[in-house]
């Protein structure tokens, strides 16, 4: 790894080398009878931000750590730009790696926890110095150099491991859900800050979360994990708009689930009918996966629903809505419309006007 690493000298270091593109090639984990993977396929381009989206246990940090080469797959393999290093332990693997939280020395200032990596590659003291002023003034530390870390919040912490993990130029950043201990502001604050420094250095970055507003505001494109494998890797926009599965669907976004029944060759929900997105399935019953803001709610005295909640959230509100039949929907709503929506009121709800994605009824 130090014959591929250039000296650190100044600024255009940070941004010496594209990004190397990675592929995954059938990686299959097992942990005895637990398959944490199961012959993923993934192909990441050169200086590309993806992220792995997936419910806790679905394989995640199995994934990342086979990249890291933290963990060795029963099959498949890892080429980074083309060369296999699946079994290239991970001080030679030229990546920097984030991780939860917590993870920096105590006994080492800021400064001292930044250049670690280069102090381990033995780089002459100056250079260490040098590069870790340079990084902590890209992350916005700049002026912490001297503190120890509990001296610093969860955020500034944070910051410090992703200055630590990009102080060697790895050709490649991983985050392991980097700001789940961080509360809600600073994690929307960092995540953009990844983002920039992210494509600042033009570094090739996996990014593990289980929080799908996360995934969908950084990413380039967002993997969606399952048991093992991808259900879908896409551009946050085609994810949202055209899940290919619901369990896609149901796990990017907020969605509502809707009785619904095949009439002809469309489907009928909330008493009016619309096109199906794609094949319907074959059942008579089914289930129309609807979004907030794709349902129209309106005041209604014959109306059979109910306004159960009013939720403001600046230019939009969502609208918490009873149907006839007990089944509650969430509609998103202008709020400079929605004032008479108010707990209680007697609504209708239709679908807007597009094809509708179903599924079959869960058997009960
Ligand atoms: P995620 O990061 O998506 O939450 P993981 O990759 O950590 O998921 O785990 C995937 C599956 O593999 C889980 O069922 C987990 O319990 C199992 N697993 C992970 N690491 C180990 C291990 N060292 N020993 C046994 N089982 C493990
Ligand atoms: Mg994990």
């Amino acid at each position: 790894m130090t014959a591929v690493s250039a000296p650190a000298t100044g600024p255009a270091d940070l941004r010496g080398r594209p990004g190397v593109p990675i592929r995954l090639d059938g990686l299959t984990r097992r942990y005895g009878s637990v398959v944490a993977l199961d012959g993923l396929d993934l192909d990441i381009a050169g200086g590309e931000f993806l992220a792995l989206l997936g419910p806790s246990g679905c394989g995640k940090t199995t994934a990342l750590r086979a990249i890291a080469g933290f963990d060795v797959p029963d099959a498949g393999r890892v080429l980074v730009d083309g060369r296999d290093v699946t079994g290239v332990p991970p001080s030679k693997r030229d990546m920097g790696m984030v991780f939860q939280a917590y993870s920096l020395f105590p006994n080492l200032t800021v400064a001292e926890n930044v250049a670690f990596g280069l102090r381990v590659r033995r780089r002459p003291r100056a250079d260490q110095t040098a590069r870790a002023a340079e990084l902590l003034e890209l992350v916005g530390l700049a002026d912490r150099a001297t503190r120890y870390p509990h001296q610093l919040s969860g955020g500034q912490q944070q910051r410090v491991a992703l200055a630590r993990a990009l102080a060697v130029a790895p050709q490649v950043l991983l985050l392991d859900e980097p700001l789940s201990a961080l509360d809600a502001q600073v994690r929307v604050q960092l995540r953009e800050e990844i983002r920039r420094i992210q494509l600042e250095l033009g570094i090739t970055t996996v990014f593990v979360t289980h929080d799908q507003a996360e995934a969908l505001s950084v990413a380039d494109r967002v993997g969606v994990m399952r048991d093992g494998r991808l259900e879908q890797v896409d551009t946050p926009d085609e994810l949202y708009e055209r899940p290919a599965t619901a369990f896609v669907a149901e796990f990017v976004g907020t969605m509502n689930r809707i009785p619904a029944r095949r009439s002809g060759g469309e489907v009928e929900l909330l008493g009016v009918r619309r096109p199906a997105a794609g094949a319907a399935p074959p059942a008579e019953d089914l289930v129309a996966l609807v979004r907030p803001e794709a349902l129209v709610v309106t005041a209604d005295q014959a109306g059979a629903a109910r306004v159960v909640t009013r939720t403001f959230s600046g230019a939009v509100t969502r609208v918490l809505v009873a149907l006839a039949g007990g089944v509650e929907v969430r509609v998103d709503v202008a709020s400079a419309t929605s004032g008479d929506l108010t707990p209680g009121k007697a609504v209708t709800v239709v679908p807007a006007e597009r094809p509708v994605l179903v599924v079959p009824e869960e058997p009960a």
